[in-house]
This record gives C-alpha cells, structure tokens and sequence, in this order.
C-alpha cells in the first residue's frame, strides 16, 4: 500500500525536544501518521514532491496539548452549577445531573466536550466518564479520532446522593468489561483509564480491587481525584483519621500508573509519598479557582520533581476546555505567591505538552515533534492583534501561554488525520452539535428534576 504522505511548511516549528528546539528553516515530513522527518525548506522541490504539501508561512507548527483531566458527560452541564462549593456542587447539581444522563444526552455531551477541545488545540485527554452508557463516550472519542484514555466513574458509596452508585461487584465487573472491550483499541489511540471518582464516594474495597485490575491491562491507568476542597479533606480524616493521599497510600493505590487531579490541601510528607510513588499530579488551575477549592502548590511540586500536567477538568467548574486558559492561569495564579519569575511560560508550556505525555506514559510517541513520533500537531495564526510583533524565541512561548486563545488556532491533526482545518471542525457540524446539545439538556433537565 502506498503511504499517506504530507509535508508541512510553517514558519516556526517548536519542537518542545529536550533541548526545546525552534526550528525557523525547517519543514517536517508525515508519513501514515508519523513524523518522519525535519526537511532544510530551502531543499524542498515543490514541483516534484510526491505527497499533499500545506505550505503555510505565517503559522507557527506546535505539538497537540494534552489534557491529563476532563469529564466530557459534564459538557451540557455547562452554566448550571456555578459559584457552589465542591461539595454542594456535586450533591445539588453533578451527580442529579449524570445520573439523568440516557445515551442521546451523553452522546452529545462527549461530542461538545470534544468539538471544543479540538478546535482548540487539545489533541489528547484523560477522561473521567460517568457511571452510566460509558460506551457512548467510547463511541464518541473513536468518532472524532481522539488520542484519549477514558473509564467509566466509578461510585459505591455515595452520602451525597446515595441512589447514584452501584454495588462494588457491579462497578468493578463493569468497569473490567468496558477496559476488555476497549482498551488499546483504535491502533492504541483509545485507553482505559480506571476511574474511582474520589475517597468519600468509593470503599477502600473498590479503591484497592480496581487498582489490582491494572495488571490485566497494561498501559491503563488509575484516575482519581485528592485534596481538592478542605471539607473533603476533612471528612476523609473523620472517617478514615487519615489525610487523603495517606489513605491512598495505604490502600497501595498509589504508583506512576496513577493520575490524581488537584493535589490541593497536601502536607509536605503526603507530597513527598506522591514523589515516592511517582503519582502524577493533573492541574486544573480554573476549577481550583471556580469552586474557590484553593491553590496547588506547583512550584513545590516542581522542586521536588513530582509530575505535574494541566486539565480544564469539567466544564460546570471551569466554564471552558481551552488549554490556553489553563495555561495562562496556571502561570498567573503562582506568581502573587511565589514571585513572578516563578512558573514562566516554557515551564507552562511544556507542562501542556510534553509533560502531560509522560504523566500519561505515552512521551514515546507524543507530547512533542521528533521524527518517530505520532503527528499530533496544531498550526497557530500568531500573526493576531492579540500577539507581541517582535519575532524572537522567548516571545514565542509568552505569545502562546500569556496572549494567545482559541481564536490563534487554525489547524488540528491527530496521528497525521487533520480533525480541524482554518478554525473549524471536520468531524462535527457546529451548528447542528449546538441545536442537539440544546434539544437534549431541556430533556435531561425535565428527567433530573433539580430545583
Ligand atoms: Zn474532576
């Protein structure tokens, strides 16, 4: 079979290697979905190039960001849970709100999810599914070509709303099933992540067992929450007289193989047992602020060399799944704290990227541009209003974490299949996701019955 080859030719390529290279006077050759290699431009004979060539000057080649934490089943949420507190968030409005969740409604709930995140870069997540239909959300990110990692929640305790969760044998059978069926599906682009939602919803029983389920399924991975709110963190020592990543700890929940969002009320020995473990730590600085939860100490984190990786974690505490926001927040919100050379924009970039890769063990082949890695790549119009006009490396990194959006992205590419081009979806029709999306929240709102 003859291979798919395509050549790009952008302005700069910011390779985001381990030299952080930026290529001014190169082009990068695609071949079925791999980077093979970086062209000299002044080399290249466009008359006689045997493959598609997108010769695009003004744009800036940068590799695809990686979110390491989502809840796609909460997108339709969107606006209906603000200025609440975790917990009351979750007890009032989350979990009546998944648990009205029927396929039609988490079918689109995914694709909104994923439309935004696409257009805007994201080519890669780590999704916390729902306790219900997880299939549609499968069904969902294979439709749009995705790199992700999804599981079903995973709930056996439940004192919020005790009716939404299931039986520890059913959620482990199911959950077991579902990374069966999907696991490294898709030529490994679909994983399975296992998803206890967090410590007061699920037994230390289901924590430990699903954790033994890993060993079945090599490069899944283990999804929780931690310390993201002082009342949770309050309880957790109530009932366990433990604080929360101890409690994980001595469940042994806790390896490089586990991915904990937030990590915001911690003492310095529980930072030291995620270092010890080599728990990944997923950021979600917007959430952190909306729900008025706090904020991770990351540049500690950082010191001590705990992995740390961006997610725009669920679009009711966000309101948005832009990697740029969370970029640019992630920056700011450090600095009144810990002075403002703390968290620069390359650290923060490379947190979007690279690092979110290896949070995720997939840093073989994504998460920057090499030869020999998958193009997940995104083209950038930084030629905006919204950019600075001098054309060096620094500006570049501080144009895209401080000044650049959603608006700046043009081209998306996943495994060398362009899923967004100028600015708009090839997989989705906007308009109609928007009609769908509305259709099917009046609906779940009638089934969910929240006041
Ligand atoms: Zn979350």
């Amino acid at each position: 079979m003859k291979s798919k080859k395509i050549l790009i030719v952008p302005k700069h390529i910011i390779t985001v290697n381990e030299r952080d290279e930026i290529y001014y006077d190169k082009a990068i050759e695609i071949s079925d979905g791999i980077i093979t290699s970086f062209i000299d431009k002044d080399k290249i004979e466009y008359g006689k190039y045997d493959g598609e060539i997108y010769n695009v000057p003004d744009y800036t080649l940068i590799p695809g960001f990686i979110q390491t934490h989502v809840h796609l089943c909460q997108t339709l949420f969107r606006g209906l849970a603000d200025d609440l507190e975790l917990l009351d968030w979750l007890q009032k409005r989350i979990f009546p709100y998944e648990m009205a969740h029927n396929p039609e409604s988490l079918r689109v709930s995914a694709q909104l999810g994923i439309h935004e995140l696409q257009t805007s870069g994201t080519t890669t997540i780590l999704d916390m599914g729902t306790i219900n239909h997880q299939e549609v959300v499968f069904e969902s990110l294979i439709e749009a070509r995705m790199r992700a990692f999804s599981g079903k929640c995973m709930v056996d305790e439940n004192e919020l709303m005790p009716e939404f969760k299931e039986t520890t044998e059913e959620s482990l059978r199911t959950s077991y099933e579902l990374a069966k069926k999907y696991h490294n599906t898709e030529n490994g682009k679909i994983k399975y992540a296992f998803a206890p939602r967090f410590v007061l919803s699920c037994s230390g029983e289901l924590l430990r067992k699903t954790y033994e389920m890993l060993s079945d399924f090599p490069g899944a991975l283990y999804h929780s929450h931690t310390s993201e709110n002082k009342d949770e963190v309050e309880e957790v020592r109530r009932r366990y007289n433990m604080e929360n990543v101890e409690y994980f700890d001595s469940l042994g929940v806790l390896s490089e193989n586990t991915v904990l969002a937030h990590g915001i009320h911690v003492s310095e020995s529980e930072r030291k047992t995620l270092k010890k473990t080599g728990t990944r730590i997923a950021h979600c600085p917007s959430a952190n602020l909306k729900l008025g939860s706090g904020i991770a100490n990351i540049p500690e984190y950082l010191k001590e060399g705990v992995s740390v990786s961006l997610g725009a974690d669920g679009p009711p505490c966000n309101n948005n799944l832009s990697m740029f926001k969370e970029m640019r927040l992630a920056a700011l919100i450090q600095k009144p704290i810990h002075g403002s050379t703390s968290m620069d924009a390359l650290t923060v970039f490379r947190l979007a990227t690279i690092e979110g890769a290896k949070a995720l063990h997939i840093d073989n082949y994504t998460g920057s541009i090499e030869p020999g890695k998958k193009a997940d790549l995104v083209l950038l119009d930084l030629n905006k209003t919204n950019q600075s006009l001098l054309d060096n490396e620094e500006n570049l990194y501080s144009d895209i974490v401080y000044s650049a959006g959603k608006e700046n992205v043009k081209d998306v590419m996943i495994e060398g299949e362009w899923v967004v081009r100028n600015g708009r979806s090839l997989i989705y029709d906007e308009n109609k996701l928007v009609e769908k999306g509305r259709e099917e929240l009046k609906k779940l709102l009638e089934r969910a019955n929240v006041k």
